[in-house]
């Protein structure tokens, strides 16, 4: 769990998953099979992402009467997605199960996903049937933006898919060793593959606090999932030029053609600066996607860690 000013919702997060991990049989009503969970051993692994309140004393006092209670502690704010990966690389189990710290994720849907994985599954994803309260607007554009990155990529991506699942110990390992520093985890499931299976659950609210992502954060994050999976807006950039091209060479002929057989006054202020306007702004863009590019090029090969660890519950590193 990554947690990001959480203090408010860890207690709470803590209590839950004790009372299902202690609540032994446990009937799967939609699936009608029921699993023991006295059969599992448990940790939770809570990474601290340079929270500002005081969520790590808050993880410190439960560990005290926990001992399932693990602390990662980031040096700063890395991000979720980097935060994700240092928890998958101190979570120890056979298997791991990625939620956020603020009890968005019902923890009561543990148990089917244990039972997929103990199926044979490697990838047991959660698809949200409610997408919890959220602005109409922000809807709309998150479910463009699949759309938009599923038509440039060969990779299945998956909708209303978040960081609610089950990953088995191969997949896990899979994921881990792909260190880029600009991640964008939901595309990495996907491209790692192994057997997926898919469970509904419903999105609750937050408990306490507000979201880290606001409108500026979730367009990050989609520029991130589009540049790191396609090069697509390159290709589009460049047939753009050769369409672009095109038309003006059909002009330029034109106007040739016009001058020659019927001389040319001068005028033509109007098309003149069209054109230079026009070409100017399809120039630019090129220029500013392929700079996105290059920026990525850049960064990733400073070959940076991808997060930095302070401290492993009261080991200091
Ligand atoms: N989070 C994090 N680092 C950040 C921002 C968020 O570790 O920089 C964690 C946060 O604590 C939570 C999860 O990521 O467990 C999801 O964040 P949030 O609830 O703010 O996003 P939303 O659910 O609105 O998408
Ligand atoms: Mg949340």
């Amino acid at each position: 769990m990554p947690a990001y000013n959480e203090s408010g919702n860890l207690k709470a997060m803590v209590g839950e998953l004790d009372s299902l991990t202690n609540s032994g049989l446990f009937v799967i009503e939609n699936i009608g099979q029921t699993i023991n969970l006295n059969d599992y051993e448990w940790e939770y692994v809570f990474v601290n992402d340079g929270s500002k309140d005081n969520t790590l004393q808050v993880l410190r006092s439960l560990r005290q009467d926990n001992a399932r209670v693990n602390i990662v502690n980031l040096s700063r704010n890395f991000g979720k997605e980097n935060a994700l990966l240092a928890g998958m690389d101190y979570a120890s189990g056979d298997a791991v199960i990625i939620m956020d710290a603020d009890l968005q994720h019902p923890v009561t849907a543990i148990p089917e996903m244990i039972y997929w994985w103990t199926q044979g599954y490697d990838d047991v994803y959660g698809r949200r049937s409610d997408r919890g309260r959220e602005s109409w607007l922000r809807k709309r554009l998150s479910l463009m933006f699949y759309s938009m990155l599923q038509s440039s990529t060969r990779i299945e991506i998956l909708q209303n898919v978040g960081d609610f699942r089950l990953l088995d110990r191969r997949a896990i390992d899979a994921i881990r060793s792909l260190r880029e520093t600009q991640r964008y985890t939901k595309g990495l499931y996907c491209w790692v593959g192994y057997n997926k299976k898919e469970f509904l659950f419903k999105q609750g609210d937050r408990l306490e606090g507000k979201s880290s992502f606001n409108f500026r954060g979730l367009l990050n994050l989609a520029i991130e999932g589009i540049t790191c999976f396609t090069t697509a807006p390159l290709r589009l950039s460049a047939i753009m030029g050769f369409i672009a091209s095109f038309i003006a060479l059909i002009y330029i002929i034109i106007v040739l053609i016009k001058t020659i057989f019927w001389g040319e006054p001068v005028q033509g202020y109007p098309t003149l600066i069209c054109t230079i306007l026009f070409f100017s702004g399809i120039q630019l863009i090129a220029l500013g996607i392929t700079g996105e590019y290059i920026g990525r090029i850049f960064n990733e090969t400073k070959r940076r860690p991808p997060y930095i660890v302070e401290s492993f519950n009261e080991t200091k590193l």
